[in-house]
């Protein structure tokens, strides 16, 4: 398994190397990172999965994993999953990693993790300030179908995306 921290940090409990500490502190990974890279190694151990990252809010974790890697990572009939819904005490939704430099690549984000709920599409618009934010467009009638409190996955998708997203019912 390829992850944000060494082999070495991934087998063991407690602190990291100092190269890894030095990452912890800069904010080039967190927490949570460390704890969800050590629970999927756990899982998963020696797996072809490259587990990038894992982002947080409300009830609601998401981790984020290579391309292709969604299904090793939920593991058979979802057992996975599972256990790290215990774990870590809140729902988990793992998707894949996408590079985000144009809308649709933030639709395919919203798409993946406001499931059931639909995307009409996504914009960008500008502010007053010269700042820009994503509008992720989810039909009206869809408004109860979106997986959780619209703050949560706006500030998921936000933290995934590495840009300001809103969600508007149309
Ligand atoms: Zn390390």
């Amino acid at each position: 398994m390829k992850a944000p921290i060494c082999e070495v940090c991934l087998k063991t409990d407690g602190i990291l190397c100092p190269a890894d500490e030095k990452k912890l502190q800069e904010g080039i990974i967190s927490e949570l990172d460390v704890k969800v890279a050590r629970l999927l190694y756990r899982l998963i151990g020696d797996s072809d999965v490259e587990f990038k990252k894992a982002v947080e809010a409300g009830d609601l974790v998401v981790i984020v994993v290579g391309e292709g890697d969604v299904p090793l990572t939920i593991g058979k009939g979802g057992k996975n999953v599972k256990i790290l819904t215990r774990e870590l005490g809140k729902r988990i939704r793992v998707i894949e990693a996408v590079e985000v430099r144009k809308p649709e690549d933030v639709k395919k984000i919203a798409t993946d993790l406001l499931y059931p709920a639909g995307v009409f599409g996504v914009n960008v618009v500008y502010k007053p300030s010269g700042d820009n934010y994503y509008r992720i467009l989810v039909p009206d009638r869809d408004r109860k179908k979106i997986p959780g409190r619209r703050e949560v996955l706006e500030s998921i998708i936000s933290q995934i995306a590495g840009a300001e997203v809103r969600i508007n019912f149309i």
